[in-house]
């Protein structure tokens, strides 16, 4: 059965980062809507030229086009497994969408994991995230006790600080992402495959509590789709169950 998570959190929650371990960790594919997008304009697919055009006319890529490159994505042999999702859905059209999709690839429950912050730790690690100045690549955050390092780790180029990362424009992006995922919360909270975890902890504490969460959620969610199966095929058997 194939696992399938959606995995919200604001800038600075360190998703993508637990999002990439886990999807490595399970063997299941992690998709950031920026990388596929890109993907998709590469390789010249019908949508990936829609957005192409789009893009070139400085206008965003609208929900439709969005679901259409992400469809594509997760409909492919390689994410039978199951996926991680990083930046999708970003809105309440495409979480209804990705549900539909879901049923279409019938394989495995969707879990949504919401890493919480508080926006005072947010500002903290957003204001002193450093990145390389030659390769842009984001310097990784110091471990407690330990000095930050002086030089990228991928290419020895110098660390500076982000221009855009000073207090105040963190808090109007942390605002932004509020605002524009309220819904999707609230669309998902009732679920039982939805979850939070605490993401102002060390990286291995976050690691260890989204492993816990993900699993148990994922056993929920199975129970639920063959209770549901029962039900679909012999109403009576579910009601007497
Ligand atoms: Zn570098």
């Amino acid at each position: 059965m194939g696992l399938n998570v959606i995995m919200m959190g604001p800038p600075g929650a360190g998703k993508g980062t637990q999002a990439g371990r886990f999807a490595r960790e399970r063997g299941l594919l992690k998709i950031s809507t920026g990388d596929i997008l890109r993907a998709a304009i590469k390789a010249d697919s019908p949508v990936g030229l829609r957005a192409k055009t789009l893009m070139h006319r400085g206008e965003l890529v609208d929900d439709a086009t969005m679901i259409d490159i992400v469809r594509e994505r997760l409909l492919q042999p390689d994410a039978q497994p199951g996926f991680v999702l990083d930046g999708f859905p970003r809105t309440v059209v495409q979480a209804e969408a990705l549900d539909r999709i879901v049923a279409e690839r019938n394989n495995g429950p969707l879990v949504v994991v919401d890493v919480r912050v508080p926006e005072k730790e947010l500002v903290r690690r957003l204001a002193s995230r450093l990145i390389c100045s030659k390769c842009g690549a984001n310097a990784e955050l110091p471990k407690a006790g330990e000095p930050a390092a002086a030089r990228c780790a991928r290419c020895g180029g110098e660390l500076v600080q982000r221009v855009d990362d000073n207090e105040q424009v963190v808090l109007e992006r942390l605002k932004v992402y509020e605002r524009e995922t309220k819904p999707l919360v609230e669309f998902y909270r009732d679920r039982p495959t939805f979850r939070i975890v605490n993401g102002a902890q060390g990286l291995e504490r976050v690691a260890h509590e989204l492993d816990t969460v993900i699993d148990d959620a994922a056993l929920v969610g199975a129970k639920e789709a063959a209770a549901e199966a029962v039900k679909a095929v012999s109403p009576e058997k579910a009601a007497r169950a």
